[in-house]
């Protein structure tokens, strides 16, 4: 740290992203990328548009917009898009986040919670998680709290029912509760059809994981005018054309493209099936996850030799250093083969351990 760092971020602790490894071939389970590259279109149309790249980007977004408000049955008042979801969950914590509105989270979501409350210099807390991993939704019906809950959550792969977030939008009235969808695509019911009946409701989602375009960088996030409005405020006093040119003109293609992604979902939910199904035969247990990854443990090995086992095996997967979670590794559902390579090695892994 230089001595010219300001001390008010002296304290901050960044997210620690999952390994990107460069040079050794490993199957990599460890971000929740999707094994399928993105779609023709998308990448076609992002070629094209590199030919315009001296110019700036629309900072306004429209077509995308439009394309985004027409295929999810909303206004282009109700959406706004971030580099990344990260980019609308920063935003939100910046925007809607304070003293009278202390952020909340589930101890065990996804990292960026935190981080982005730290950075953003507002208040947070925590609330713990069941014994089975589910969420208490009883800690967030106070109408005291920004919320925020990943659905399913991350990295249990955890759904929790629209009816309960309906009974937490109920309950919070004066507070804004937001609701990122990452992994809604992999066997979730999206909550964005809620956000005419919430003006409270902030919906957010991303190219990231079930339309290939993690390295595009593309989020969405959908909610009531007034919400957004408050969003584009931030947006645009950061940083108005955060949309690139390549990746505007891939995620109208893909979003045009639905078919591939809901045929890339498809594959993935049987993949997990799959990986489930063959985890249970080594004996090990894991959560019911409706994302594109599975949360397991193995009763004869500890979390991270498990981690580390693998890694020797040239698989990558992804261990968290938390007490409560410290059994468990988050696996990345990817190609078929992939699984096939995985479910094999950790049976010679558990073999030569007996
Ligand atoms: C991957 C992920 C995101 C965001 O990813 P972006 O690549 O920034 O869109 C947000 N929330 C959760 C829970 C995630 O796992």
């Amino acid at each position: 740290m230089s001595r010219f760092f300001s001390p008010k971020y002296q304290g901050l602790t960044p997210y620690t992203p999952g390994e990107q490894p460069k040079g050794q071939k490993f199957i990599k389970l460890n971000t929740n990328e999707s094994p399928f590259p993105p779609s023709d279109r998308a990448v076609f149309a992002a070629g094209l548009e590199a030919k315009r790249l001296a110019l700036y980007p629309d900072p306004t977004a429209s077509v995308l917009t439009k394309t985004l408000a027409n295929a999810f049955h909303v206004a282009e008042d109700e959406v706004i898009l971030g580099n990344g979801s990260d980019e609308i969950l920063f935003f939100a914590f910046s925007a809607f986040c304070d003293d009278a509105s202390p952020a909340l989270f589930p101890s065990i979501s996804y990292g960026f919670y935190e981080v982005f409350a730290s950075f953003a210099r507002v208040p947070y807390v925590k609330a713990p998680l069941c014994d089975d991993f589910t969420i208490d939704t009883s800690a967030y019906k106070k109408n005291t709290h920004t919320v925020f809950l990943a659905n399913p959550n991350a990295p249990t792969g955890i759904l929790l029912p629209t009816s309960e977030i309906e009974e937490i939008l109920r309950a919070n009235p004066d507070r804004v509760v937001v609701i990122d969808e990452a992994y809604i695509d992999f066997g979730g019911e999206s909550a964005v059809p809620l956000i005419r009946k919430y003006n409270n409701l902030l919906v957010v989602q991303t190219f990231s994981k079930s339309r290939s375009m993690a390295g595009a960088r593309l989020g969405m996030g959908f909610a009531a005018p007034e919400l957004i409005r408050d969003l584009q405020t931030v947006r645009n006093s950061l940083n108005p054309y955060n949309i690139n040119r390549m990746t505007m003109a891939a995620g109208i293609a893909a979003i045009e493209d639905e078919a591939e992604t809901r045929k890339n979902c498809q594959a993935i939910i049987e993949n997990r099936a799959y990986l489930n199904q063959e985890l249970c035969k080594l004996g090990f247990t894991f959560t019911d996850s409706k994302a594109n990854f599975v949360f397991a443990r193995h009763p004869r090995m500890g979390g991270r030799e498990l981690y580390l086992k693998l890694r020797e095996n040239g698989i990558l997967v992804r261990h968290f250093e938390k007490p409560e979670i410290t059994n468990y590794n988050r696996i990345t559902v990817g190609a078929r083969r992939d699984m096939e390579i995985l479910v094999d090695t950790l049976r010679r892994i558990l073999e030569e351990q007996q």
